[in-house]
């Protein structure tokens, strides 16, 4: 399978948000600088100058200053001539005019805002500093200089975050010209502040009224759920996010990022002081056919489209059906899967509980 598709990792965030557990650095300008040309440096090692997808990810690319994000797309024009999706994550608070202009400039065509919701108070809890105005002026922005593919991440599931706030999410969405959002469920994750302060997510059930409801509003609003926690309208599915889902090889370059090569998922470390001072060393994990198969239906029973039966065949010189002729015949039964057009998919309700038929293709 050859590779189509990269992705750049800046690691730098101005602050440092309650929940999470990516992979992130205060900012700062000196060794922002000095990690853009290591960058550089672990770039050109990367001969394929073919892509169809870049996605620059973090951390907050949007931390990084007019010079740096110039600097940034200057390194990545070459590879970039001939991209179909060239997407790039921002905080609202990090981007202003002028940084968007560069990034119009250099190629990007798909702008992913981190917005996790529009409730000023809500967005205190999570020590996000930003505000819904700043939200809504980034897109008018956008807009005005000629991005016409937005994405912008929500959350459910927050502190004190009640059923109306969603609601009044969902509501601003109706007067954002946008065409793809993210809604992300808070997960509690080891090592992060929410986790430390002991606060309790929501219970199983509570987190399915949830969904059903975002499911619901997106969808009138003409968002198409595709997977299962993203939805777009017509023809702005994330293309990049795809070769994840379908499996599908991706270079991985910067601090903490994972590539994959066919059999080998190609690991980073997080020690920033080993990246500065120019050691990329990666961990390479070399993965048996079964463990790629299982990962194969694990990430794309996530698509509402399913796994592709006949590209599973082709691939792994496997039948799925038969490898997982058990799991398969007990979820069918219970309504949770179908096979439609050579694809095997979860039904509606088989999304909401993903978790629990994946237990059964384990066994
Ligand atoms: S959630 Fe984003 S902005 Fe917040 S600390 Fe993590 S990477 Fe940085």
């Amino acid at each position: 399978m050859e590779t189509h598709s990269l992705y750049v990792h800046i690691p730098f965030c101005e602050s440092i948000c309650r929940y999470c557990d990516f992979c992130k650095v205060y900012y700062d300008q000196k060794q922002s600088d000095l990690y853009l040309q290591r960058l550089q440096e672990e770039l050109s090692q990367i001969e394929n100058h073919n892509l169809k997808t870049i996605y620059i990810g973090g951390g907050t690319p949007s931390a990084l200053n007019d010079e740096q994000l110039e600097k940034l797309m200057g390194i990545l024009k070459p590879y970039s001539l001939k991209v179909q999706e060239y997407c790039v994550e921002m905080n609202p608070e990090s981007m202003d005019y002028y940084k968007l202009k560069i990034l119009k400039k250099g190629g990007v065509n798909r702008l992913s805002i981190g917005v996790q919701t529009f409730q000023n108070n809500l967005l205190k809890e999570i020590d996000r500093h930003h505000n819904a105005t700043q939200v809504k002026n980034l897109i008018r922005y956008a807009k005005q200089i000629g991005f016409d593919n937005i994405s912008i991440d929500l959350m459910y599931g927050l502190p004190k975050q009640t059923k109306e706030d969603i609601e009044k999410d969902i509501d601003v969405l109706q007067v954002l010209d946008i065409q793809h959002v993210s809604y992300y469920s808070l997960i509690l994750e080891e090592g992060t502040i929410l986790k430390y302060q002991n606060y309790q997510s929501l219970d199983d059930e509570q987190e399915y009224q949830w969904n059903l409801l975002i499911d619901e509003k997106l969808q009138e609003l003409g968002f198409d759920k595709y997977e299962i926690s993203n939805y777009a309208k017509k023809g702005y599915e994330s293309k990049h996010n795809l070769v994840y889902w379908r499996f599908e090889n991706y270079y991985g370059i910067g601090l903490g990022s994972c590539g994959k090569n066919n059999h080998q998922i190609i690991e980073h470390s997080r020690s920033l002081t080993k990246y500065l001072n120019g050691d990329f060393k990666t961990t390479t994990i070399e993965q048996s056919k079964e463990e790629m198969m299982f990962d194969q239906v694990m990430m794309s029973l996530r698509l509402v489209e399913g796994l592709n039966l006949e590209v599973f065949k082709e691939r792994y010189q496997e039948d799925a059906l038969e490898i997982y002729q058990d799991a398969i015949d007990k979820n069918k039964k219970e309504g949770r899967l179908v096979i439609e057009d050579n694809f095997l998919k979860a039904t509606k309700e088989g999304l909401y509980v993903l978790n629990d038929i994946l237990v059964d293709f384990m066994k």
